[in-house]
């Protein structure tokens, strides 16, 4: 399998150096030549359990690992890190919640970072080489990012968050790391703040060279590839248990990458009957959905901060093939994009965006009226994410297919919320517990990328 940019200036690449490459060469995005056909293969995947349900999808992604080196980093990201199925699917009321909220920092982000991670070492472990990370985290990649590299050799990570704006835990569970290859950066300013610095360092390809950097973010192909198996593994579980062929997914929507690998699981086969993308306040994706306009708005701070993003980062690999896998007419909507904040696609007279895909967004409101409410019916606490996605599930209406809502973080990490909407403290872990009190380390910097690039040099060259 080879791999090119949504904008046509780099030559064919191979799986691992898309995973060192993280942002295109061209600014683009890095995206399969073709997406592979499983069809025939599903079902003898049926049976599988998570750990080789992995291993036959990345094996058609990744063909330059071996089948032996890649079953060992599938065992050491996923077995005793996450629970025993890693990622299972439960039953509440009329919908299925799948929970994703299993790995060590308690979001979806820890099931491809934690793949990532070991994928890194190995990768540089052949290469004698090294690599410092840079991301931005709107909360929870930062964690699940430090998490998935912390002490390993050969890897700094450096990750911005938005100071003040992410939960008091997030950010607890980022700065108390103090692994010597582990750099907390707060940034004087939003997430999108965060996701622009990286994209203007990670796009000076001399910065990027010198200093051999990579990406954890949702850019990374290998995150979106990891993303894919619980689609597959979660629609099999309904559909053994109601005896129906085909599924809906509903996903919380921020930087379109979890939704987007459930999309890839779609064209490999995967009978999904309909996709819905939820958002919050910050509504761009669905507003996109529903008119064919992606214009940016500002940024609305709410109670699932990890989806208070405007511009989403992966958008442009699907909108790469909504437009014909058409590298010219891609890069002249992004490049309009750019200059002017706004894209539109021209539909016809009844054409809808994607007749697979449905939006809609859920206000702060609606989000603390669906935790209450699951709490009170089914003594089901969901995380403030989940909510806005089971509220916009439950807006389309639970007859017909069965229908699966994507759970993306543990309640624990949001406990303001979870107190607001329901009166209790009823969302612990004990892990979130065993945090309070350790001492913490982070730079705080202003807006500015040379500023961010400066903290770099210095830490690299101390
Ligand atoms: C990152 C995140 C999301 C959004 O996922 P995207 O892949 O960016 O769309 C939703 N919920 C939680 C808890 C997250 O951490």
């Amino acid at each position: 399998m080879k791999y090119i940019s949504t904008r046509g200036g780099v030559e064919p690449l191979s799986f691992q150096q898309v995973v060192l490459m993280g942002l295109a060469d061209d600014g683009g995005l890095l995206i399969p030549e073709s997406i592979p056909d499983a069809r025939d293969r599903l079902q003898s995947w049926r049976k599988l359990d998570y750990l080789q349900l992995a291993q036959e999808v990345f094996s058609l992604f990744a063909t330059d690992i071996p089948t032996d080196v890649m079953r060992s980093l599938i065992e050491r990201s996923y077995r005793g890190t996450f629970h025993p199925e890693v990622a299972p699917t439960v039953r509440v009321g009329d919908l299925f919640i799948l929970e994703l909220f299993h790995g060590p920092t308690l979001s979806f982000k820890d099931v491809a970072l934690q793949f990532l991670g070991n994928l890194y070492e190995h990768i540089l472990g052949q290469t004698g080489g090294h690599l410092n990370i840079l991301g931005a985290t709107s909360g929870d990649t930062g964690s699940a990012a430090i998490y998935g590299v912390r002490g390993r050799a050969g890897i700094n990570i450096f990750v911005m968050h938005p100071h003040k704006r992410v939960s008091e835990i997030q950010e607890r569970q980022m700065t108390s790391v103090l692994d010597a290859n582990v750099h907390n950066i707060a940034v004087r300013g939003s997430f999108d703040d965060c996701q622009r610095i990286m994209k203007s360092l990670a796009s000076d390809l001399d910065f990027k060279r010198r200093h051999s950097i990579g990406s954890v973010n949702s850019i990374n192909f290998a995150r979106i590839l990891a993303q894919i198996v619980y689609y597959f593994y979660s629609a099999f579980h309904v559909q053994r248990i109601t005896g129906t062929t085909q599924t809906r997914v509903c996903v919380p929507t921020g930087n379109f990458g979890d939704i987007l690998a459930g999309w890839y699981a779609g064209r490999m086969g995967l009978n999904l009957s309909q996709m819905i993308l939820a958002t919050n306040e910050n509504d761009i994706l669905a507003r996109f959905f529903n008119t064919g306009v992606y214009s940016r708005g500002t940024v609305a701070q709410t109670y699932s901060p990890a989806m208070d993003i405007q511009v989403s980062s992966n958008f442009e690999r699907y909108l790469y093939h909504r437009v014909g896998s058409d590298p010219k007419r891609l890069r002249l909507l992004m490049e309009g994009f750019a200059s002017t904040g706004s894209l539109k696609l021209d539909l016809r007279e009844g054409e809808v965006v994607d007749s697979q895909m449905v939006s809609k967004s859920a206000t702060n409101a609606e989000t603390l009226e669906t935790i209450a409410k699951y709490y009170r019916d089914y003594g089901y606490v969901l995380d403030p994410h989940t909510a806005v996605g089971v509220h916009v599930a439950e807006d389309f209406g639970l007859e017909g297919d069965p229908l699966v809502c994507v759970s993306t973080a543990h309640p624990a990490k949001f406990p303001e919320a979870i107190r607001e909407a329901t009166g209790e403290s009823v969302a612990r872990h004990p892990d979130i517990d065993a945090l309070a009190g350790l001492p913490t380390r982070c730079e705080i910097l202003d807006n500015d990328s040379g500023a961010v690039r400066a903290f770099i040099e210095k830490t690299l060259s101390a």
